[in-house]
């Protein structure tokens, strides 16, 4: 059997997956701000995310998966400036901000089902686990890695030999890349807050009491509290957007290792971004789509999952309407196809050996669905190639165990059956013939590049 490679971040090499404890896997992915709809750019991430979950399953292990759910702290620029964006969200809609985190956590969850993502084993709040941010806070303060502004108490990342090891830039193009606005309280450019005073012009609605007064946590320091608390110092494998590669990712190691001096996280991946026309689709460009919208304009969630995996999850996805077609109309007749498949107990163990080895292979998601295909073209009989679809599926998600067979009757199977043959003899008057005696019988006959799809009429 092929064995799992991943693209490790921290050593931008493929490297054979080796997990801490034999079988069991510890998994965190960065989660939603929840101020807002998550945008079909978010939800790129959640899926190439999933599909490294399910490769992981289908390679034996057992995981714990979890992921964070951002209720305060996130402010609008990622340098530790400007309002929080729970805070501004909630005065713009007339509600708390403890309501809207709740309303649009819900609606991430609604859209993960839909895209028939995995649920993370641990879904933790940042509001729910301040205590343990504060212990994590007080630790670094006792190893002397924390100093105060006038605004919060800060990470001094100069304490640190190896900052910023992830990305192996230099201050200067960490402080560019993430256009900071240099505070002139900080130390150094890439210092970061680790706890916000709660401003004494802005009444907040999410704060709490600290050693250091009264405020709330910077951006980074839940993930490393909450990883922590979960999955234990050192864990397998960190996952988000290759947004977080320059700044995010870079404190949460920073916060976890000088705190416990041991390694953070194993391996680490970035999946890339999701384009609209060579522009990134980022609320703040006020370019975001949601699902539903997709929904409303008729394509089915699976469909933009199915247009995901048609990239490779790191190389950029640009995202167009014609795609979405493609991807749509694709998954409709590979539905088509099983729908007319009978139910055997073998499968194709070539294909499913091609398969593996292509998922493993880094998770080459586009390879995989090209050995569907294949296996869709090849001369095995239709119940074998079901049963390896489902297996397929494990890793895919495209719904297929969920599609309700057609038992269409012998006579209009056979009626199929002939009207194929006058096609491939070119017999176009009698293939139309048959077609409509097929209706008759209330059946409807398609043509598709992989041969005829029978369906009944609605
Ligand atoms: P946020 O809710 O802003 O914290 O982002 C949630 C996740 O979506 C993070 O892992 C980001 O890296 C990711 N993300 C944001 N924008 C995009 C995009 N255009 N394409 C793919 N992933 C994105
Ligand atoms: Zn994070």
């Amino acid at each position: 059997m092929s064995k799992l490679n991943l693209h490790n971040s921290l050593t931008r090499t493929a490297e054979p997956f080796i997990p801490l404890h034999d079988k069991q896997v510890g998994m965190y992915t960065c989660g939603p701000t929840v101020y807002h709809f998550a945008h079909i750019g978010n939800l790129r991430t959640y899926i190439f995310e999933d599909v490294l979950r399910r490769v992981l399953e289908m390679n034996g292990y057992t995981i714990k998966h979890v992921m964070n759910i951002t209720d305060v702290g996130h402010l609008t620029s990622d340098a530790d400036e400007g309002e929080d964006k729970l805070e501004r969200s909630a005065r713009e809609e007339h509600i708390s901000a403890y309501v809207l985190a709740q309303k649009y956590t819900a609606a991430f969850i609604a859209d993960l089902r839909k895209l028939n993502v995995e649920l993370p084993h641990v879904m933790p709040k940042a509001t729910e686990h301040i205590a343990e941010q504060i212990a994590l806070i007080k630790k670094l303060e006792e190893k002397g890695f924390t100093y105060r502004t006038s605004d919060g108490i800060y990470f001094d990342t100069a304490k640190l030999p190896d900052y910023g090891k992830l990305t192996n830039l230099k201050e200067q193009d960490l402080k560019e890349g993430a256009r900071v606005v240099v505070n002139p309280e900080k130390r150094n450019a890439n210092d970061f807050a680790l706890w916000k005073f709660s401003p004494k012009d802005v009444q907040r609605q999410m704060q709490w009491d600290s050693p250091w007064g009264t405020g709330f946590p910077g951006w980074h320091i839940e993930c490393s509290a909450m990883a922590m608390k979960y999955l234990g110092e050192t864990f397998d494998i960190h996952a988000g957007g290759i947004d977080h590669l320059p700044i995010h990712h870079p404190n949460e190691i920073a916060q976890s290792e000088a705190a416990t001096g041991k390694p953070f996280v194993r391996y680490w991946l970035h999946g890339e971004f999701l384009r609209l026309e060579k522009e990134r689709m980022g609320k703040s460009a006020g370019n975001i789509l949601t699902l539903s919208e997709l929904e409303q304009k008729g394509y089915p969630p699976l469909a933009y999952r199915y247009l995901v995996l048609n990239t490779h999850y790191r190389k950029p996805l640009a995202f167009s309407q014609e795609a979405l077609d493609g991807a749509k109309s694709a998954l409709a007749s590979l539905h088509d196809k099983v729908r007319q498949m009978p139910e055997t107990e073998i499968g194709c163990a070539e294909f499913e050996q091609r398969f593996m080895e292509a998922v493993n292979d880094n998770l080459n998601t586009p390879r995989a669905l090209a050995v569907l295909w294949d296996l869709l073209k090849s001369q095995y009989p239709d119940g074998a190639k079901h049963r390896t679809l489902l297996v397929f599926d494990k890793v895919l998600g495209l719904g297929l165990a969920d599609i309700k067979p057609i038992h269409a009757p012998k006579a209009v199977m056979d009626l199929v059956a002939e009207r194929e043959r006058a096609r491939q003899q070119k017999k176009f008057g009698r293939s139309d013939q048959l077609r409509s005696e097929i209706e008759q019988l209330g059946y409807l006959v398609e043509d598709t590049a992989e041969g005829s799809v029978v369906k009944p009429r609605t």
